[in-house]
């Protein structure tokens, strides 16, 4: 299960059958018509892009989804036959890679548009969704003269053909609708708009689909709950279906020793034990994501929570231990361990972030092994 070369007990262990899961529960969730795109930005949301990619299409996904080109195409080299939709902007000069590699584009700009006209032709037209933005002020056309005339450019195109239209939600996981309601109205609006239907009109991502599910169209962008998290509090109370968490970070004890009272520990000497008291020492910190915020963060072994104290260094922490255990005892940071669980929400809680920012907060340092 592991590779030879990672020798320090510090990993990710990423369930591949529980994206598998998430992917093919929420297409049978999802209307006959409506395509899973599944969303893997991010090396998938720190799960791995690749591994992730293939749960979700064995599950039955009908197209990828990632931020930049250069994802695209780290994909693209191991996984063929599928389309790859760039979420985001892409330099003009990746038109001409993308035709061929069948990678689709966003285009959001008339300027865009002319500068890929300048280019000398190629052989084949590379495929682009628009984008509208509804409400989400970041990219896409926001009024009907603007699609206008960008639609009126790129049928002007030699390089470009319409695939598709998109827009995407700001406020989905709140618990007012109004706003994500009014936004879908002015999408909708826009899509009427289209000279000739685009063949796949889509605007929702996780927490649209999950609590939205009149706005499903032609396909969903489904990217966190894929991994099993849900976007907010107030989607989770509302999902149509549970959800399976694929990642667990786990360790092991490196060091073990009692400390006296009285005692100061780690940088800066913070923590100070008032009895004595056992102390553990874990290979893991900041610089693998464990951010120095997190201390008093609480972490399982022997199936029970006890705290992080003193300061989190780059690369190791220590943990209070209610008793003696051995070196190489295994340590969950995120995940479950007997009956106790400990979540990326929790983390995200503690530091006033949200659950994507701590998925995708783990550095390659970790190996990801795939269960
Ligand atoms: C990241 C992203 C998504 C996926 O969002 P989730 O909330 O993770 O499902 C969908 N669409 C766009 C444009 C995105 O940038």
């Amino acid at each position: 299960m592991f590779n030879e070369t990672e020798y320090r007990p510090t990993r990710a262990i990423i369930d591949t059958e529980a994206i598998k899961h998430n992917a093919e529960r929420v297409i049978s969730y999802l209307p006959q018509r409506t395509k899973l795109i599944a969303v893997v930005k991010s090396d998938g949301y720190g799960h791995g892009a690749v591994r992730s990619a293939l749960a979700a299409l064995q599950a039955g996904a009908g197209m990828l989804a990632v931020a930049t080109p250069d994802e695209a195409m780290t994909i693209r080299k191991q996984i063929q036959n599928v389309d790859i939709l760039v979420l985001g902007t892409s330099p003009s000069s990746f038109v001409k890679v993308a035709a061929e590699q069948g990678i689709v584009l966003t285009v959001t700009s008339d300027a865009w548009v002319q500068q890929v006209n300048k280019q000398p032709p190629n052989v084949k037209r590379c495929r682009v969704h628009v984008k509208i933005d509804s409400g989400m002020g970041r990219i896409g056309v926001r009024t009907e003269t603007e699609l206008a005339k960008l639609v009126e450019y790129i049928n002007q195109s030699n390089h470009l053909s319409i695939d598709g239209a998109f827009t995407h939600f700001s406020r989905a996981d709140e618990k007012d609708a109004e706003p994500t309601r009014r936004q879908f109205q002015h999408f909708m609006q826009l899509v009427s708009c289209f000279p000739e239907k685009p063949r796949i009109i889509h605007a929702s991502n996780s927490a649209g689909t999950l609590v939205f599910p009149e706005c499903a169209l032609d396909a969903v962008r489904y990217g966190i709950s894929l991994y099993g998290i849900a976007p907010s509090k107030v989607v989770e109370e509302k999902l149509p279906f549970p959800l399976r968490r694929a990642m667990t970070i786990e360790t092991e004890l490196t060091y073990v020793k009692k400390l006296p009272a009285g005692q100061p520990l780690g940088y800066g000497g913070r923590y100070e034990s008032t009895e004595a008291e056992w102390v553990g020492t874990l290979p893991i910190g900041y610089a693998d994501g464990l951010k120095r915020g997190l201390t008093g963060q609480e972490v399982l072994i022997g199936g029970k929570r006890v705290p992080i104290i003193g300061t989190i260094c780059m690369d190791q922490c220590m943990i209070k231990l209610p008793y003696e255990f051995p070196e190489g005892e295994k340590v969950v940071l995120i995940g479950k361990q007997g009956d106790e669980e400990i979540t990326v929400e929790e983390w995200a809680n503690r530091l006033d972030t949200i659950p994507y920012e701590i998925a995708v907060t783990f550095s390659t340092r970790i190996p990801r092994v795939y269960s």
